[in-house]
Protein backbone atom coordinates (compact mmCIF):
# COMPACT_ATOMS: atom_id res chain seq x y z
CA UNK A 1 0.00 0.00 0.00
CA UNK A 2 1.64 3.64 -0.94
CA UNK A 3 1.49 5.10 2.19
CA UNK A 4 1.83 8.57 1.07
CA UNK A 5 -2.31 7.77 -0.01
CA UNK A 6 -2.83 5.96 2.98
CA UNK A 7 -1.90 8.78 5.17
CA UNK A 8 -3.04 10.97 3.21
CA UNK A 9 -3.61 14.41 3.67
CA UNK A 10 -2.08 14.48 6.56
CA UNK A 11 1.32 12.96 5.06
CA UNK A 12 3.39 16.32 4.63
CA UNK A 13 2.57 17.62 8.31
CA UNK A 14 4.85 17.85 10.65
CA UNK A 15 5.74 15.10 12.55
CA UNK A 16 3.17 13.48 15.26
CA UNK A 17 0.91 16.57 14.16
CA UNK A 18 -2.45 16.47 15.28
CA UNK A 19 -3.77 14.77 12.22
CA UNK A 20 -1.05 12.24 12.43
CA UNK A 21 -1.89 11.42 16.27
CA UNK A 22 -6.03 11.06 15.04
CA UNK A 23 -5.02 8.54 12.51
CA UNK A 24 -2.38 6.51 14.32
CA UNK A 25 -5.32 6.69 17.26
CA UNK A 26 -8.31 5.44 14.69
CA UNK A 27 -5.61 2.45 13.68
CA UNK A 28 -5.09 1.43 16.78
CA UNK A 29 -8.57 1.43 18.04
CA UNK A 30 -9.48 -0.30 15.36
CA UNK A 31 -6.97 -2.62 15.89
CA UNK A 32 -7.72 -3.60 19.33
CA UNK A 33 -11.44 -3.57 18.61
CA UNK A 34 -11.32 -6.46 15.75
CA UNK A 35 -8.91 -8.33 18.79
CA UNK A 36 -11.65 -7.79 20.88
CA UNK A 37 -14.06 -9.48 18.71
CA UNK A 38 -11.67 -12.27 18.35
CA UNK A 39 -11.18 -13.21 21.40
CA UNK A 40 -14.66 -13.22 22.03
CA UNK A 41 -15.26 -15.34 19.14
CA UNK A 42 -12.52 -17.51 20.13
CA UNK A 43 -13.92 -17.87 23.71
CA UNK A 44 -17.24 -18.78 23.05
CA UNK A 45 -15.98 -21.39 20.22
CA UNK A 46 -13.45 -23.05 23.23
CA UNK A 47 -16.62 -23.25 26.16
CA UNK A 48 -18.42 -25.06 23.12
CA UNK A 49 -16.11 -27.33 22.31
CA UNK A 50 -15.50 -28.22 25.58
CA UNK A 51 -18.92 -28.92 26.41
CA UNK A 52 -18.93 -31.13 23.44
CA UNK A 53 -19.04 -34.46 24.68
CA UNK A 54 -16.52 -36.61 22.40
CA UNK A 55 -15.22 -39.70 21.82
CA UNK A 56 -11.53 -40.30 23.65
CA UNK A 57 -9.40 -40.15 20.32
CA UNK A 58 -11.97 -36.66 19.35
CA UNK A 59 -11.05 -35.26 22.99
CA UNK A 60 -7.17 -35.80 21.88
CA UNK A 61 -7.48 -33.62 19.41
CA UNK A 62 -9.67 -31.57 20.80
CA UNK A 63 -7.16 -31.37 23.22
CA UNK A 64 -4.57 -29.77 21.46
CA UNK A 65 -6.60 -28.03 19.15
CA UNK A 66 -7.36 -26.22 22.88
CA UNK A 67 -3.95 -25.89 23.58
CA UNK A 68 -3.16 -23.78 20.19
CA UNK A 69 -6.33 -21.77 20.78
CA UNK A 70 -4.92 -20.79 24.40
CA UNK A 71 -1.53 -19.85 23.04
CA UNK A 72 -3.34 -17.79 20.49
CA UNK A 73 -5.67 -16.13 22.71
CA UNK A 74 -2.45 -15.16 24.70
CA UNK A 75 -0.85 -13.60 21.66
CA UNK A 76 -4.06 -11.88 21.17
CA UNK A 77 -4.15 -10.19 24.66
CA UNK A 78 -0.61 -9.78 24.76
CA UNK A 79 -0.86 -7.53 21.57
CA UNK A 80 -4.05 -5.61 22.87
CA UNK A 81 -1.74 -4.84 25.93
CA UNK A 82 0.56 -2.99 23.62
CA UNK A 83 -1.76 -1.34 21.41
CA UNK A 84 -3.12 -0.38 25.32
CA UNK A 85 0.07 1.24 26.08
CA UNK A 86 0.65 2.75 22.61
CA UNK A 87 -2.85 4.58 23.13
CA UNK A 88 -1.66 5.48 26.43
CA UNK A 89 1.49 6.85 25.05
CA UNK A 90 -0.73 8.93 22.21
CA UNK A 91 -2.66 10.32 24.92
CA UNK A 92 0.74 11.68 27.13
CA UNK A 93 2.03 12.38 23.68
CA UNK A 94 4.91 9.85 23.67
CA UNK A 95 3.71 8.27 21.03
CA UNK A 96 6.34 8.32 17.45
CA UNK A 97 9.36 8.50 19.72
CA UNK A 98 11.69 5.91 20.42
CA UNK A 99 11.51 4.64 24.09
CA UNK A 100 15.48 3.74 24.26
CA UNK A 101 16.81 6.93 22.72
CA UNK A 102 13.87 9.60 22.00
CA UNK A 103 14.33 10.12 17.86
CA UNK A 104 11.29 9.78 15.63
CA UNK A 105 10.29 6.27 15.46
CA UNK A 106 9.16 7.42 11.68
CA UNK A 107 5.78 7.37 10.11
CA UNK A 108 6.69 4.80 7.70
CA UNK A 109 7.93 2.35 10.60
CA UNK A 110 4.84 3.46 12.74
CA UNK A 111 2.40 3.13 9.97
CA UNK A 112 4.09 -1.22 9.20
CA UNK A 113 3.98 -1.38 12.87
CA UNK A 114 2.05 0.87 15.05
CA UNK A 115 2.70 -0.48 18.48
CA UNK A 116 6.73 -0.14 17.78
CA UNK A 117 8.25 1.62 20.91
CA UNK A 118 11.77 1.49 19.53
CA UNK A 119 13.62 3.12 16.33
CA UNK A 120 15.19 0.83 13.97
CA UNK A 121 18.60 0.86 15.47
CA UNK A 122 17.69 0.57 19.26
CA UNK A 123 15.69 -1.85 17.85
CA UNK A 124 17.95 -4.29 16.00
CA UNK A 125 20.21 -3.43 18.80
CA UNK A 126 18.18 -4.78 21.04
CA UNK A 127 17.15 -8.18 19.19
CA UNK A 128 21.26 -8.46 18.73
CA UNK A 129 21.57 -8.75 22.36
CA UNK A 130 18.34 -11.55 22.79
CA UNK A 131 20.29 -13.58 19.92
CA UNK A 132 23.70 -13.23 22.05
CA UNK A 133 21.48 -13.99 25.58
CA UNK A 134 19.49 -16.93 24.17
CA UNK A 135 22.15 -18.13 21.74
ZN1 LIG B 1 16.19 4.61 19.39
Amino acid sequence: MNIRVALDPAFNDEYMSAAHQAHFKRVLYNWRRQLLEEVAGAASQMANSAANDADPVDRASQAEELQVAVRTQDRRRRLIDKIDSSIGSLDSKDYGYCEACGVEIGIQRLHARPTATQCFDCKSLEEQKERQVHG
